[in-house]
Formats: C-alpha cells, sequence, structure tokens
C-alpha cells in the first residue's frame, strides 16, 4: 500500500495548528501563574516571539523550495536547460519541481530536435545551384540561400528581414510577389536582368500556407542564361551550315542547268562551266570535312592517342605540303623550331593544327611576304608561334576570330577556299590538349598566331 508523504496544504494546516496550540497553551500558562503588569508584557511578548520564530521556520520550508523553483523555472524561459530543480520535499511542490525538470528536458529535446532539421534546411538551400527566396505575407525577405546572393550581389545579413523591393529593386520580381501572395497561385516567369549582370532567368514562385491563408512565398530562380546562349549558339550554327552549303550548291545547280540548256555544246564554255561546278564542289567537300572534324573533336568521340612528337619535324613536313602555295605567293617561309622539341600529344590533330594556321599565314599574307614558326620555353609549357607579315585583323574583329564561321571578310575567305570553321578546328585540338590558343595582330602588318601546349 502506498502511503503519500504529508502534502504541502497539510504543511500549512500544521503551521497553524502549531502556532494557535502554542498560543492557547501559553495562554493557559500565563492565567493559572497569575502573572501581572510587566512580567505579564514580557511574557506575552516572549511567547509571541517564539510563536512568531516556529511559524517562520515552518513557512521558510514552504517558501524556500518555491523560490528555487521560480529561479530555475526562469533560466528555463531564456532557453537555459544546463540547471536542474532540486528540491527534496515529498509534497505537491517536490511533483512541481519533477513535472518541471520533465518539461525542460523535453523541451531541450525538441529545441535539438528543431535545430537538426533547420541545418539540414540550410544544407539544402546551400546545396543547391537554384537561388531560393523565402518571403512573409507581406513581401519581407525571411532566407536567402547563396546562389541568392551571387544573383543578386547582396548578403544574407544585410538582407534578411527588410522589404523585396528595397533589397532587390526589380520590378518584375516584386509584381510575381505580389501575385502569389494575392491569388495564392504558382506562376513561372522567364525574366532578363541587367544588373549586376545580363542574364536570363526562369522563376518558379509558390504560395507558403499557414493557418488556411497565404502566409508568404517562396522564390525558386533558375539561372538559365547559358542555355539560352546555347540555344542561340545551335539556331545560328544551323543557319550558317545551311547558309555555308547552300551558296555552292546553288551556284552549281544554276551551271548544271546551264549546261544541260545547250552551253554543253559550247566547248570552251562548257570546260569553264565544269571548273566552277568542281571549285563548288571542293568547297562543298571541305566544308563537310572540317564540320564532321568539328564534331568528333566536340562529341570526343575520337580519344586523343598520344605519342611524342617532333614538333620541328611535322612543322617541315606541313610546310612540304604547301610548296606549290607558298611559290606562287613568293612567300619566305622558315621553320625556327629547335631540333629537340618534343611534346606528348596526338600527331594527326597538331599536324591539322599546322595545317589551319599556315594555311592562313599564305592565304592572308601578302604578295612576296614571310612565314615563321618559333617557339618559347614557358617552362612546363611550350609556346609555338606562327607569324606572318600578311594583312592582320582588325581590332574589333580579335575577340571573334575562335569562333565558328566567323571570317573578317567573307567574300576573301571564300574565294581563298576558306571554310570559317579552321581557327575553331584549332582552338578545340590544342584545348583538347590541355593548352590554349591566342593571336596578337595588327593591322596592315600581319599576324601570330600562337598555341601553348603542355610539354
Ligand atoms: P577561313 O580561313 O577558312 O576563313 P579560319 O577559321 O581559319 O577560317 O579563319 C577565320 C578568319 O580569321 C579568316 O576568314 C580571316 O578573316 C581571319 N584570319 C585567320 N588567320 C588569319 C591571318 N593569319 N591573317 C589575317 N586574318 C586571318
Amino acid at each position: 500500500m502506498k502511503i503519500n508523504p504529508p502534502g504541502f496544504r497539510f504543511k500549512i494546516l500544521f503551521s497553524y495548528i502549531v502556532v494557535i496550540l502554542f498560543s492557547f497553551g501559553l495562554a493557559a500558562y500565563l492565567l493559572e501563574k497569575n502573572l501581572e503588569g510587566k512580567s505579564l508584557f514580557i511574557s506575552l511578548f516572549f511567547a509571541l516571539g517564539l510563536a512568531f520564530v516556529l511559524g517562520s521556520l515552518l513557512a521558510a520550508g514552504i517558501i524556500k523550495p518555491l523560490n528555487k523553483i521560480i529561479h530555475i523555472s526562469r533560466k528555463f524561459s531564456r532557453g537555459d536547460f544546463s540547471h536542474k530543480i532540486y528540491v527534496d520535499t515529498k509534497d505537491e511542490i517536490g511533483d512541481l519541481a519533477v513535472t518541471l525538470n520533465k518539461m525542460a528536458q523535453g523541451l531541450q529535446e525538441k529545441i535539438r530536435e528543431i535545430e537538426v532539421k533547420n541545418q539540414h534546411l540550410v544544407a539544402i538551400l546551400e546545396s543547391m545551384a537554384e537561388g531560393i527566396i523565402v518571403l512573409d505575407k507581406n513581401s519581407r525577405l525571411l532566407s536567402i540561400n547563396s546562389v541568392t546572393e551571387k544573383i543578386f550581389a547582396i548578403t544574407k545579413h544585410g538582407s534578411e528581414g527588410r522589404g523585396l523591393l528595397e533589397v532587390i529593386p526589380n520590378n518584375d520580381i516584386a509584381e510575381i510577389t505580389s501575385y502569389i501572395l494575392r491569388e495564392g497561385k504558382f506562376i513561372s516567369r522567364e525574366l532578363s536582368m541587367v544588373f549586376p549582370a545580363e542574364k536570363i532567368f526562369r522563376i518558379d514562385a509558390s504560395p507558403v500556407f499557414g493557418s488556411g491563408q497565404v502566409s508568404g512565398c517562396l522564390l525558386v530562380i533558375h539561372d538559365i542564361t547559358r542555355i539560352r546562349e546555347l540555344e542561340t549558339m545551335r539556331r545560328d550554327f544551323v543557319a550558317n551550315v545551311s547558309h555555308e552549303l547552300k551558296t555552292p550548291l546553288t551556284s552549281i545547280k544554276g551551271f548544271v542547268e546551264t549546261l544541260l540548256e545547250g552551253a554543253i555544246d559550247d566547248k570552251e564554255n562548257s570546260r569553264h562551266f565544269l571548273e566552277i561546278i568542281r571549285s563548288h564542289a571542293d568547297r562543298l567537300d571541305a566544308l563537310v570535312s572540317d564540320l564532321l572534324m568539328l564534331s568528333r573533336l566536340e562529341s570526343q568521340q575520337i580519344p586523343l592517342e598520344k605519342e611524342e612528337v617532333d614538333l620541328k619535324g611535322l612543322a617541315d613536313t606541313v610546310l612540304a605540303g604547301f610548296k606549290s602555295q607558298l611559290r606562287k605567293g613568293s612567300i619566305q617561309a622558315a621553320n625556327d623550331l629547335p631540333h629537340d622539341l618534343i611534346v606528348q600529344a596526338d600527331r594527326s590533330k597538331i599536324e591539322q593544327v599546322f595545317t589551319n594556321l599556315i594555311d592562313n599565314a599564305i592565304k592572308f599574307n601578302h604578295q612576296g611576304g614571310t612565314l615563321r614558326i618559333y617557339s618559347q620555353d614557358a617552362g612546363d609549357k611550350i609556346k609555338i608561334t606562327v607569324e606572318d607579315s600578311g594583312i592582320g585583323i582588325p581590332p574589333k574583329d580579335i575577340p571573334r576570330i575562335f569562333e565558328r564561321f566567323y571570317r573578317v571578310d567573307k567574300a576573301r575567305s571564300r574565294e581563298l577556299g576558306g571554310t570559317g570553321l579552321g581557327l575553331s578546328i584549332v582552338k578545340h585540338i590544342i584545348e583538347s590538349h590541355g593548352g590554349s590558343v591566342g593571336v596578337e595582330t595588327t593591322e596592315g602588318l600581319g599576324s601570330k598566331f600562337r598555341f601553348i601546349l603542355p610539354k
């Protein structure tokens, strides 16, 4: 059988009874002793003092643990759970202390759980490639991730708690959020920004609900600048290829029709027409070969077959293949590469690089000009330069010269049998070897095309 310890109410009752009984006892004693005057007053004073001390002692037994509880509870309310309430009484106050300790422990566990969940949430937000903005129902920023910081050149610290327009002064985004907060429906919009950088974004905005009402808004910002750029590049490429193929094909078709309509019987002209057809067919052939080469390089279908390549020997072989063009243009060619210049590279691809650069250095040279190939040591890399004394490139065209189909003078390039793909093939090959390409040129004076290869 469980025996309940004396309760809190019992203790108070007990203190009252003790004080009353003591007072009665004292009164009876004084009446019996028949004390008078001063002695009665002293005895009464002494008896009341004793009753007060006794009462205080009993009250202290109740108040002290209560004070302890109040003191520690205040710490709990401030989130400090490092203390426990120790009350050794086995009454209601003891029960209260035990309950409060249990509640504090429960709270502490809950807080820890929330903290862990919060950490997971932050980790998810920070690992996302998209920008995230969480807003409250008054369009104030509650939370942003580091991608958002980068996109809008803002800081978490300086923006959280402030109004959206104040931090990100973009009317389109403000319009999206006010729509969401008003209508409570998901929307997705694409928008362009020029500040802090020229970018295109897709914003997916969804409402956040709390107690059945829109309590905020979540914006997920996807940077689609690169995707749009690639789409534009692909469109331009298809348009360029179609155009490049169409021009010679139209000519071939035209001359074939002329021949069929009777020109075939005109011995002198028919030969001339056939030569034109052949030159256009050659152009088509060159174009298709370059396109195939570029597509293979881009798709990395053919892996590099690296071997020890003697660059001087390779440049000599390529120059020998251009003997007749060099002679025709009276161009003085010099191969100043050192004999011991060996690199680990794909021979046929580096041969293609020399072929394209030497071809250009001859094509865009003046009659009687010069062509020189030389190298410079750059630590663990080697810099090869193909220098010519030709027409050079205007400054405005230099940044785009390695782009596909980019030509300073389209007509001249076509006339010379160019496809506009030679330099982009060079760039691809060198970059696939871990190197880089560049050009230094002065209009009217000549160009220095260089490529850097790891040794
Ligand atoms: P292509 O030579 O077939 O036209 P490239 O990609 O090799 O195509 O070159 C692109 C353009 O760069 C050329 O049309 C020409 O305008 C310019 N270019 C290339 N090499 C030189 C050079 N050595 N001197 C002057 N311009 C050049």
